[in-house]
This record gives structure tokens, sequence and C-alpha cells, in this order.
């Protein structure tokens, strides 16, 4: 990756958590703690790596949010992605909404599973990953997974699972910011030398920092290049990311900001946005390489829908000129949908009216 493009990825980064507040402080309730500290590698992963064009090809790659509750960065990213429309972001938690709280099946693409029990996403992406080889299919099956989520015993037999059917197209994202509903994860139930664990279970275990996008790719790259066994990806993270008074603070596991803290986190977020603009225009080294991702041999650059939408984020409101184009071509439809039924309730009164009128003459 290229200095620019790492800039790029993360003023991305920072406009998600903005969209992601934003649906959070709009539905009044959610969780942005576990949401804000999965934002890099769900970016890096739909933008690089998840092969998803076709949402309803058997042959795409999957990605199951185990831990469901970090949903509103996973709906933010398919909006991104031009999966849904980002203005359907703010119906998040509604009761008519298809963006519930915790992922729902089928809801909207790329929603691939139901979850929100805890431990129950992987056990589905060791199926799907099995069901893929079974079937010869070369998708691949990523799974993310909360620290406080691998105390559930059902985690431990997915990993004895995926470890004896060596599912080599199985890659498990694990959040590690240390933090759960109740405290740090140390505190509640003390998951020790977590990486040693998985290596013991027969992973290829990558620990990383998971908001660093370099390390991100690197990651990938090791994954696809292992073929004997599965890969579990450990992102150290923060949760609450991007915002101060959210990061590492337990408190901010499942509340929603209130108007005053909404503003901060927005003000705060576009501050580092025009911070990595200004590094963008001087042109500043990030520690990127200038041979586009070639050195690490896996950057596939196709998908240009993606770059558009990227590189649209330099023009600053860009997604809230959209999100206002499609508010004002739904509210279109809605103006043409009362019209029409306006329309036929004068025709049908024309028609009683002609009845009448002629059932008056006929007497
Ligand atoms: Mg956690």
């Amino acid at each position: 990756m290229t200095d620019r493009e790492i800039l790029q990825l993360q003023i991305t980064a920072c406009e998600l958590r903005e969209l992601i507040l934003r649906a959070l402080f709009n539905a009044k309730s959610g969780h942005p703690g576990g949401s804000l500290s999965i934002v890099e590698a769900l970016t890096y992963l739909y933008k690089y790596e998840i092969r998803i064009d076709d949402p309803d090809s058997p042959d795409r790659d999957r990605l199951v949010l185990s831990k469901g509750h970090a949903v509103p960065a996973l709906y933010a990213v398919l909006a991104m992605k031009g999966l849904m429309p980002i203005s359907q972001l703010d119906t998040l938690r509604r009761i008519d909404s298809p963006l519930q709280g915790h992922p729902k099946l089928g809801s909207v693409p790329g929603i691939e599973m139901s979850t929100g029990s805890l431990g129950q996403g992987i056990s589905v992406a060791c199926g799907m990953a099995l069901g893929a080889k079974i079937r010869g299919q070369k998708l691949r099956v990523y799974a993310v997974l909360g620290d406080g989520e691998l105390q559930e015993g059902q985690v431990w037999e997915a990993i004895h699972f995926a470890s004896h059917y060596s599912l080599n197209n199985l890659c498990l994202m694990v959040d590690w910011n240390n933090l759960q509903i109740d405290g740090y994860v140390d505190d509640v139930m003390n998951l020790r030398k977590m990486d040693d664990r998985f290596r013991a279970n027969g992973f290829r275990t990558i620990v990383i920092d998971g908001h660093d996008f370099i390390e991100l790719q690197a990651a990938c790259s090791m994954f696809h290049q292992t073929k004997d066994r599965p890969t579990a990806v450990i992102m150290k993270t923060i949760k609450g990311k991007g915002v101060s008074y959210m990061e590492d603070a337990v408190e901010w596991h499942g509340k929603a900001p209130n108007e005053e803290e909404y503003k901060q986190a927005i003000l705060e977020l576009d501050r580092q946005i025009r911070q990595l603009r200004r590094m963008n225009q001087e042109g500043t080294d990030v520690g990127g390489t200038q041979t586009g991702g070639m050195a690490l041999g896996m950057m596939d650059l196709s998908d240009s829908k993606w770059d558009s939408m990227v590189l649209d984020s330099f023009a600053r409101n860009s997604l809230a000129q959209r999100a206002a184009a499609e508010r004002e071509m739904e509210q279109k439809a809605l103006d043409d949908a009362r019209q029409k039924e306006a329309r036929i309730a004068r025709e049908r009164m024309m028609k009683i009216n002609d009845t009448e009128t002629a059932g008056g003459d006929g007497e």
C-alpha cells in the first residue's frame, strides 16, 4: 500500500466512525465501543479481501460477525461499499427497519448470519468453511469475534472443529480490546496467553495492531499463504477508538451518546479527518510503500466502486451529500405514491358519483 492509500483508508475509517455514531445517536441506543474498535479491520477486509461484488453469488466470500452487537460498524461498511443506501443507517433499531440492533440473516446484502448470542457465529463460520471445501468452492470465510466472547465454551468446540478439519479457508479476526460488558476481560475471566492457546489448538496465529492497515494487510497475506490449517488474527485494539471519552471506557459498551456527547465526537473525528487530509497533501510518510502493496503479493485493486468512494471522501460532505440525495429520491418516490393514491381515490369518487347519477336518472 502506498502512503496515499493508507491515508485514504484512515480517512474512510474516520468517516465510518461518524456514520456509526450518527446511527447510534438517532437510535438512542446501541453499542459504540465494540463497533468503533473493529472499523479498520472491516474497512480493510471489505476494500481488499472480501469478494462480494455479487452478493447473491454462492461463491462469494463470507464474513460472519460473531460479536453481533458491533453490527453498526458492519452496516456502515456495507453502506460505504454500496450494498445498501447510506441513508438507511438512520433507521437503525427502528421496528420496521432491516437494520436491527443485532444482525439478521438476509436483512441486507452482506449480513450472512443472525448473530448476537455470543459463541454461535464462529460455529456457523466453521460450517460454511467446511461446506465450501466439500463443494470445492474457493471462497474464504472470516469470523469476527470479541475477546470477551472467547469465554464462551462453544467457541472452543468450534476451534477444535476448525483445527480437526484443517479449515485453511477460515480466518478468525479477534477484536482484542480487553474490555467486555462488565469490565476488563482480565478481571472478568482472564483468558491468559490467548495466542499460545490458538497455536496449541492448531491455528496459524498472528498478533497485530488492529488499527494499523499495513499490519492488517500482512496478516491477510499470511492467511492466504497458509495451506494446512485455519488462521487466527488477534487484533490488539482500543474499545471506542477515535473518540477520546469513549476510548478504553467500559461504560461505552452499550449506550448511545447524548446530543452534547455526539457533537463532541463528531468534532473530534472531523479534526482527525482534516489532519489526515493535510498529511496527504503534504505527502507525509506514513510507512507505506510505493509499490501499491505488491511487495506483499496480495493486493487486488480491482474494486473500482470502493476506490471511487474512497476518493470521494476527499471531498468533505460527500457522504452527507449522497445521503441527502438518497433521502430526496425516497421523498420523491413517497410523493409520487401519494399523488397516485390520491388520483385513484379521485377517480373512484367520480365513478361512484357517475353511478349515483345514472341510478338517479333511472328512477
Ligand atoms: Mg472486548
